[in-house]
């Protein structure tokens, strides 16, 4: 059995595993159940992944997202793994195929839907030698998760029909009523159980008060900028939302798509591979967009709209910095929002979780104190400092004395005689002429322009603060009237003071007056060489048809950048390099990273003899390897030889046939004068060979 790390490095390209995968990998390849809870990015796929390559048999991956198994499929082959998905949306024929190459034992992971699992796993478990069966998504199994899927509680089953095989549960959802859910629902037996840190200190967190639609787009407009590179997420609550802010955002002259579930397939596919490939900076979406994307370069994601809960949000912000490089999440509050959310929750089938679970994130937003502090202990782990890197921690806000404040909005409210929400209460102290303030006579009020001095973003944060302070309290089942508390009356009355937080306007697109891109920056020559990188990668993807992430990561062209690799020996060595795309594209990265160091683009011929054992050594043929250096595979095989003669090649079998190998012994054996003449010239068995073979009976005879 070749060990795990061999297998990373030869068909990943990685030189290490990540915390956690090694011991993983290790209790799965020993037999043992598994549940592995890491979060987006964490790197779940190569925890079942290098087992199925270590252990014989097929290992059958079961994910519900069956729009994502081709490209997950793809990934794979594009490293030379043979793998193929099984599920409805493709034809039968191909799936019954599938069946039958993994039969053979021609396949090594088998990704296939629930629903198709269990209409065929009679099938499977009699013809197929299952290694191993990792469960994808897995808390969809569970009541608690947020993404219940009732099919998946048939899953139950496989430890039934798959005696002995060894299960892996994996999921990215953290909390504990979830994780206990999933063990018991597939019958793990004495589960080898990861937690990998949820934390993903890389990502920086804010919540902006909601700073009004025009604020908002020049945020976004500044982001984009700033990763000019790279690309981002907004995330809105509803289709409609998601339509407007991609006409908002390519209003403005960025590139952009729209994703949701009101799409057709066809539609949504190309959505997602304009994005993957990097033809556009940002993607509108609703919460459909991004399960199991590999995109490792999504720099921001901005919340449009409060999700709906911790667990949505944690996921959705996961999806930038995959590599670890520094990313921004933003979101926008809105009080508004929370109102809207409210209402689904109502009419959602359970109420009560999803109102406990809105309640959090919204507490989560109105928070003055370490957001991933909160965050983290959500998901039961255990922090004792503040992160540094969210914007309670960064810029703690300024204290005043917000006594009048509070004096005019509660004023207002009393004035209304309890009757409006947030909204109308500013627009009285801003003085609206808005029709229906004039028609119910409110400009008549004595607070009517009593808070001209302060924009409505600033009463919408001071307002907030009020609520949280408990000086006023919002009337759920009213409308969302506001009220004043009996605290509340207090400071009205100027029985007591209070203290508010200062609102600070946004920074963000503060330089950029118009909501126009500005001029394309001068790049540095890191990115640079970047787009070059991107472009080659583009190019080759397409004339492959494959996404472009499939060529390489992000992360290793990000590599490739920092370490410029100029032969295939440093080349080799870049992470994500595996031994197949170091033989498919290493010569054109090399070739564009040579040019932009100013050197000849082609390698020099034959200098390296190292590279044609490093070649050889990562599996291509000599005929590959000549093909690859534009050298005659004569060469290669002296190469080779040489090699050999000094112990660094054993395996023959690549470099003659066992036949070949015999016929050169005999040959030699009975008339040693003549040998070499006749093996050619009788034989037909070309010089490089005979030298071959040669070399292998000195290495038999040391
Ligand atoms: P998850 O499924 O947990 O969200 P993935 O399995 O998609 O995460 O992995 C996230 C990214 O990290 C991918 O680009 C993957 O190739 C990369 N990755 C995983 N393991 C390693 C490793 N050991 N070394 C380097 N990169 C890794
Ligand atoms: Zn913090």
């Amino acid at each position: 059995m070749t060990s795990p790390k061999i297998i990373l490095k030869k068909y990943f390209g990685y030189s290490s595993f990540r915390n956690g995968q090694e011991e993983i990998v290790n209790a799965a390849v020993s037999g043992r159940d598994v549940l592995v809870l890491m979060p987006t990015g964490g790197g779940k796929s190569i925890c079942y992944q290098v087992p199925a390559l270590t252990l014989p048999g097929c290992a059958v991956v079961i994910s519900p997202l069956i729009a994502l198994m081709n490209d997950q499929v793809l990934s794979l082959q594009a490293n030379g793994i043979p793998a193929v998905a099984i599920h409805s949306n493709q034809d039968e024929r191909i799936n019954q195929d599938n069946i039958q190459k993994a039969s053979k034992g021609e396949i090594k992971l088998i990704y296939i839907s629930p629903e198709r699992l269990l209409l065929d796993i009679e099938q499977i478990s009699s013809r197929i030698q299952v290694s191993l069966i990792a469960i994808d998504e897995a808390h969809c199994i569970s009541q608690w998760g947020h993404d219940f899927r009732p099919v998946y509680t048939s899953l139950g089953c496989l430890k039934e029909k798959f005696p002995g095989t060894p299960l892996m549960a994996l999921t990215a959802t953290a909390d504990r009523l979830t994780r206990n859910d999933i063990a018991n629902a597939l019958n793990l037996e004495d589960p080898f159980c990861w937690t990998g840190s949820f934390d993903r200190p890389n990502i920086s967190l804010k919540v902006m008060n909601d700073p009004g639609k025009k604020q908002r787009l020049k945020i976004i407009a500044s982001l984009i900028e700033k990763y000019h590179l790279d690309s981002g997420i907004v995330y809105c609550l509803s289709r409609k939302k998601t339509e407007a802010m991609h006409e908002a955002i390519s209003e403005m002259g960025y590139r952009s798509v729209c994703y949701h579930a009101g799409l057709t397939p066809q539609q949504r596919e190309m959505a997602q591979k304009a994005f993957v490939n990097g033809d556009v900076q940002v993607v509108c979406a609703t919460i459909a967009f991004g399960m199991g994307i590999d995109k490792s370069n999504i720099r921001w994601v901005v919340h449009n709209n409060i999700p709906g809960n911790i667990e949505s949000y944690y996921q959705e912000i996961g999806r930038a910095g995959r590599d670890g490089l520094p990313a921004e999440a933003i979101m926008f509050y809105n009080f508004g929002d929370i109102i809207l959310r409210r209402t689904f929750v109502d009419s959602s089938g359970q109420k009560d979780i999803n109102n406990e679970k809105l309640d959090f994130m919204q507490r989560f937003a109105e928070a003055s104190v370490c957001r991933r502090r909160i965050l983290l202990s959500y998901f039961s782990e255990e922090v004792t400092h503040d992160c540094g890197n969210c914007d309670n921690c960064n810029t703690p806000r300024r204290k005043f004395d917000g006594t009048i404040a509070a004096q005019k909005a509660i004023s207002a409210v009393i004035r209304v005689k309890y009757q409006e929400s947030l909204n109308t209460i500013i627009d009285i102290l801003r003085a609206s002429t808005r029709s229906d303030i004039i028609s119910k006579g409110y400009h008549l009020l004595k607070t009517y322009g009593a808070g001209r001095d302060m924009t409505p973003a600033e009463w919408n944060s001071y307002i907030l603060q009020m609520i949280q302070l408990g000086l006023l309290e919002v009337a759920y089942e009213d409308n969302f009237h506001l009220r004043p508390t009996p605290y509340g009356m207090k400071v009205v009355k100027g029985m007591e003071r209070i203290q508010l937080s200062s609102y600070e306007k946004p920074v963000y697109g503060a330089k950029s007056k118009k909501l126009k891109p500005e001029p394309a920056p001068i790049l540095s020559p890191d990115e640079q060489l970047m787009e070059i990188l991107k472009k080659l990668r583009k190019d080759v993807s397409s004339t492959q048809n494959i996404a472009a992430y499939m060529v390489f990561s992000d992360a290793t062209l990000a590599e490739m950048v920092r370490l410029r690799p100029v032969d295939i020996e440093s080349f080799a060595r870049i992470s994500g390099v595996g031994e197949v795309k170091l033989a498919k594209y290493g010569k054109d990265f090399i070739g564009e990273i040579r040019k932009f160091e100013g050197l000849k683009r082609t390698m020099p011929i034959g200098t390296s003899q190292k590279e044609t054992l490093i070649l050889f050594d990562s599996g291509m043929t000599p005929e590959k390897i000549a093909e690859m250096k534009g050298i005659a595979v004569q060469t290669v095989y002296s190469h080779l030889i040489q090699w050999a003669d000094k112990g660094k090649i054993t395996d023959f079998r690549r470099l003659v046939t066992e036949s070949q190998y015999s016929l050169v012994v005999k040959t030699f054996d009975t008339d040693p004068e003549n040998a070499f003449k006749t093996l050619a010239e009788v034989n037909h068995l070309p010089a490089h060979i005979i030298r071959a073979a040669l070399a292998e009976q000195r290495f038999r005879s040391q």
